[in-house]
This record gives structure tokens, sequence and C-alpha cells, in this order.
């Protein structure tokens, strides 16, 4: 790492910093939370053999929607209105170009842009086309513009998704037709990106500028690390967002619509992941300790003026108690038993 390469990368941490700070105050506020929980994470789901794994073409579109509407009515059949809504009303609508510019996307989606809502589905015709539909529907059920619901918009989609796989299992769908391994290797990815990320951005936070003696204070103040691996680290977060402004550049230069602002983007490489972490943890705890009506409940305070521990309660989620990751190991063992044995029942439901 060169001076220019440390103060390049010293721009873009600060750009960063500023778009956080207002977009975002959550996670910066709580980075030494975040840096706990996906330590213990990784120590806790190394133990395991988690597997992707592609599933074949089994159910017509039709097929995918009915079965998605019986899941829907058994999380809450209230949700059943606006759901026999979504096909007449072209909420709905199923993408099957792979090519969007000039990357490729592949991810369903629920947008909503100044009232005009959709739910893009891009998927293959198996069950996993239903838990992605389930999944996408419920951020369209909990759509308002609060940062309650920016926060734990992934925790209710992610638990009604993995209830809805827990539903097909239990009414006989053969589990290898379900990607149920997919969340624990989602947490696990993104798990690594936030600790490899958050002692640079909490160093930058507390001692400024990065530069040559990084290392030390890193040393000090979050974890052991050697000199090569500090330097490698920056060059590594510089070359990433490098690309990213170069991606940036070409999309501005070519025209392309619907990218957000640099200093977007830039943060977005850093902090997407964080919600979708939290979600899949909160949503392995749900599933075991609670009932699928909790989450229901909760999005009704979604609007509400809650801070999130005292919000995560009206769902009967306790993130300050000392047991809290004792128990979130625990759900996820449930998880993984859930699979590996005969399916259980559901929950009281
Ligand atoms: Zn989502």
């Amino acid at each position: 790492m060169t001076k220019e390469d440390y103060k390049k990368l010293n721009e873009y941490l600060n750009e960063i910093f500023l778009y956080l700070s207002k977009n975002d105050s959550f996670f910066l506020n709580n980075m030494q939370y975040f840096a706990v929980m996906s330590e213990k994470y990784l120590n806790f789901i190394s133990k395991y053999d988690l597997k992707l794994k592609k599933i074949p073409d089994c159910l017509t579109f039709i097929e995918i929607y009915d079965i998605t509407r019986e899941i829907i009515k058994s999380i809450n059949d209230e949700y059943l209105k606006e759901y026999d809504k979504i096909l007449d009303n072209g909420v709905l609508g199923f993408d099957y170009s792979t090519l969007e510019g000039d990357f490729k996307t592949d991810l369903s989606a629920f947008n909503s842009v100044n009232g005009n809502k959709e739910i893009i589905l891009r998927t293959n015709f198996n069950y996993e086309s239903v838990t992605t539909l389930v999944h996408e529907f419920m951020h369209y059920i909990n759509d308002c513009d609060t940062i309650n619901r920016y926060l734990l918009t992934e925790f209710i989609s992610i638990s009604c998704e993995e209830y809805a796989r827990r539903y097909l299992v239990n009414k006989g769908i053969n589990k290898e037709l379900l990607q149920y391994d997919d969340r624990l290797i989602e947490a696990k990815k993104i798990a690594r990106e936030i600790n490899f990320y958050i002692k640079y951005l909490i160093l930058f936070d507390k001692f400024g500028p990065l530069d040559e003696n990084g290392y030390i204070f890193i040393n000090e103040n979050v974890c052991p690390i050697s000199r090569e691996t500090y330097e490698s680290d920056c060059l590594f977060i510089l070359d990433i967002l490098r690309k990213k402004e170069d991606k940036y550049k070409y999309n501005i230069k070519y025209n392309i619509q619907n990218q957000g602002s640099l200093d977007e983007i830039l943060s977005h490489e850093i902090s997407y992941g964080y919600r979708y972490f939290f979600g899949d943890l909160l949503s392995f705890y749900c599933l075991e300790f609670n009932d699928i009506k909790d989450i229901v409940n909760l999005c009704d305070y979604l609007d509400k003026n809650y801070n999130i521990v005292d919000l995560l309660k009206q769902c009967k989620i306790y993130i300050e108690d000392e047991d809290f990751y004792q128990k979130i190991n625990k759900s996820i063992e449930g998880h993984i038993n859930f699979y590996s044995g005969e399916a259980k029942n559901l929950k009281s439901r």
C-alpha cells in the first residue's frame, strides 16, 4: 500500500461514513455488536457441512401460485385479501430475462417506487419459487417508509420463507426439493464479510484515517493481526471499492439506469448484508421458540416509534438477554435437526 493508496482508501471510507451516518446509523452504532455476533456465528456454524443444491423444475406457474396461497393463508388468512389481487392488479410479474444492462441478475425482488409496487419473480418453477414468492409477498405486505421497516423487513420475509419450507415438508414434500441450507450459507458468507470489514470501520471510526501503522491499533483494540495481513486487507478493500467506482462510471458512460449515487453504492458493499444476517439468525430463533403469528404481529409495529430492542420484544425476541446467543445456536440446531430427521409438527398452529 502506497501513501496514495491509503489516501484513496480513506476518501472512500469517509464517503461511506458520511452516507451511513445519514442513512444507516443503526449499523454504525452497533458495529461492535455485529462483530461479536458474526464471530460467534462463524465459530458455531463451522462444524456443519452445509450444501448448496440445484432444484429441478417440477411445478407450473398456477401450482406455484396456489401452493403459495395456501401457505399465506396459514401465516395469516387476512393477507388473502391482498394476495388474491396481486395477479389482476399487475403487482406480481414474472421476468425471464436474465440480463439487465451488461450485468447479470437473477434475483427476485419487491420494488416500491412512488407508490408503484411490484413483485418480480425471476426463478425456476419449483418449490423454491413458492418460498421466494412468500418472501417477496411479505415485503409487499409490510411496505412502509420507516427505519424499523428497513431494519426488520428481511427478518420478517426470511421467517415466513423458512416457515414455508417447513410447511411444505410437513405437507409431505420431499425435503430434497428445498434449499434448506441456503439461509445458513448466506449467513455464513455475510458473517465473514462483516467480520472482515468491520474491524477497519471501527479503526477508522475511532482513530481516523488509516495508515501503515493501523495494524497496531487493531492489535490493541480489536483482534490480533499481522502487518502483512493488515496491508493485504487494506489493498483488498481498496480494490473492491475501486471496482465499484469503475462500474458506477461505466454505467454513467453507457447511460445504464437504476443505479444509486456513488456513496450509496460504496456503502452498500459494506453494510448491505447485515440486515440479512440479522434476519437469518432471528428467523431461526423465531421459528424455534415463537409462533409465526408473532411475526405477523410485528408487521403492525413497523410504522411505530419503537427502538429496535423494544420492537423485537413485541415479537418475543429478547436480544439483550444473556442467553440470547445460546438460544440462536439452539434454534439453528433445531433447524438442522428438522431437515435431518423425520418432519416434526410446526408449533401450535
Ligand atoms: Zn428480501
